[in-house]
């Protein structure tokens, strides 16, 4: 009955069962769109899955931090507010982990599976696609996507927009820099687009230190990448001698200072990353260093000290678009308005943030079958501030972003208020506004009778 009913209506195809896919399926399901659901394990693995499950944790447990202080916990909120799988699985299947959501891998996984094939409108089949299918779809075929629809990928959209590998430097909030230190200023006169850190010759000896000795991530088979020399990792620079990172990345050539003309032993240079001037990231310093050990090289840079890291610096293998050349923020393809992307694939990093993009992208897929269209959440969410970034940000050397808080417009600094007060009051317009966005779309649905989740 329910098949024969559901041949005559709209439909997508979804392509990869992880985090992203399972929820942007179900997303567009519950419009009353019938999908089609592709996902190659566990006829063929990737390298860091286990099972056939889908939305499996290939490594930690946790969906990060909860709370009103948290940017993870204002997504987490939001995609439970849009009844996301992914986020009711996880509260489900919860395990005690102090302030963050971390989960019962197995329970987690099969619970996502059971509530995504149980769905009368999805079609689960268990296969490879070596290219995009016609129609209407959504891609979400993670960071490990099979070779051959990566290969048809590049084809189609040109070989500069897809990465095949991350090599992230750290990124830090403007508001964590010490501005008396830094300054504004071009190399050899160039626009004055940089933030410049300029170090002493005792400052680069602690520095130096400190990244010599750093620890990095030990590598796994899919970690072992041959780099570019363009691409090196700061820490290899270190490797080669102390000179080595102050003659690349941390040159004070053309780097004098704009008012006193002081030259420097060597110079770090931040290069802004989001529109609204809120993220910064650090030139030149790509880098595989264990996280704690990142944030205290980080912070021996003068005017870093007190730097908040929004963003660590990797290096793994990772298969990713350039997000900001290609997509739209409803994250349909701007050159092929059938294609939507999601999670890693569209240039986001973690759980959290694949599965929040896959109900977006499966939403708006389901919304473009139904003839309507597409919509993006607003800019004081966490994902509408995501989708934003990812379609708004510096295309040259773009790297996958997760949540944080310089994604979102920051609230006017009350006096006296701390930083905890300022975040929770970002939290709460932020939910209120996605809450209320929401309550706006389901109106009109409800009454044209659109079929409830
Ligand atoms: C090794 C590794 C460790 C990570 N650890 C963490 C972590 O600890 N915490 C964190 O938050 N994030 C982590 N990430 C980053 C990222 O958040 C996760 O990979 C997340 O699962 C991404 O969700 P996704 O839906 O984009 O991709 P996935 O969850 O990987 O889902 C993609 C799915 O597509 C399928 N697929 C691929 N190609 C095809 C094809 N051609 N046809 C059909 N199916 C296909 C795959 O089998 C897979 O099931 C890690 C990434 C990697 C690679």
């Amino acid at each position: 009955m329910v098949a024969e009913r559901s041949s005559t209506l709209p439909s997508i195809t979804v392509v990869g069962a992880g985090m992203a896919g399972s929820e942007a399926a179900l997303a567009a399901a519950r419009l009353g769109v019938r999908v089609r659901l592709y996902e190659m394990r566990p006829v063929r693995m990737t390298p860091a899955h286990h099972s056939g499950d889908f939305a499996e944790l290939v490594c930690s447990n946790s969906f990060g931090g909860e709370g009103e202080s948290n940017a993870k916990g204002l997504l987490q909120a939001e995609m439970l507010a849009a009844g996301g799988v992914v986020m009711h699985s996880a509260h489900a299947c919860r395990v005690p982990a102090g302030g963050a959501l971390a989960v019962d891998r197995e329970a987690f996984s099969r619970r996502v599976t059971e509530t995504v094939r149980d769905h009368p409108l999805i079609e689960v089949h268990n296969e490879e696609l070596s290219c995009v299918p016609e129609g209407i779809v959504v891609l979400a075929t993670g960071p490990l996507t099979a070779d051959a629809l990566a290969a048809d990928l590049r084809e189609r959209l040109g070989t500069e927009f897809l990465g095949f590998y991350d090599a992230a430097a750290p990124v830090v909030d403007i508001d964590s820099i010490d501005m008396s230190v830094a300054f504004r200023k071009g190399r050899y006169g160039q626009a004055a687009d940089y933030l410049n850190l300029p170090f002493s010759r005792e400052r680069y000896d602690r520095f130096f230190e400190l990244l010599a000795s750093a620890r990095s991530h030990t590598g796994h088979d899919w970690e072992n990448l041959e780099f570019f020399e363009g691409c090196m990792p700061i820490e290899e620079l270190a490797r080669r001698g102390y000179d080595t990172p102050r003659f690349g990345p941390l040159k004070p050539v053309g780097l004098e200072h704009p008012e006193s003309g002081e030259r420097f032993f060597a110079v770090a240079q931040l290069r802004q990353e989001d529109a609204h001037g809120r993220m910064w990231s650090l030139v030149g310093f790509q880098t595989g260093l264990k996280w704690g050990d990142q944030k205290e090289v980080v912070r021996s840079i003068p005017g870093l000290e007190e730097a908040e890291v929004v963003r660590y610096g990797v290096m793994h293998r990772n298969t990713y678009l350039n997000a900001p050349r290609l997509l739209e923020p409803s994250l349909r393809f701007r050159d092929h308005p059938g294609w939507f992307t999601a999670g890693v694939l569209a240039g986001t990093e973690g759980y959290l943030e694949s599965s929040a993009t896959g109900w977006l992208a499966g939403t708006n897929a389901a919304r473009r079958a139904l003839g309507q269209e597409p919509l993006v959440p607003p800019e004081e969410s966490m994902l509408g501030g995501l989708v934003r970034f990812l379609s708004g940000a510096n295309p040259d050397g773009f790297q996958p972003m997760n949540a944080n808080w310089g994604l979102v417009p920051s609230t006017p600094k009350r006096r006296g208020e701390g930083k905890k007060e300022r975040r929770g009051a970002m939290y709460r317009r932020g939910l209120a506004a996605f809450e209320a966005w929401l309550a706006a779309q389901a109106e009109p649905e409800a009454a044209a009778g659109a079929p409830a989740g």
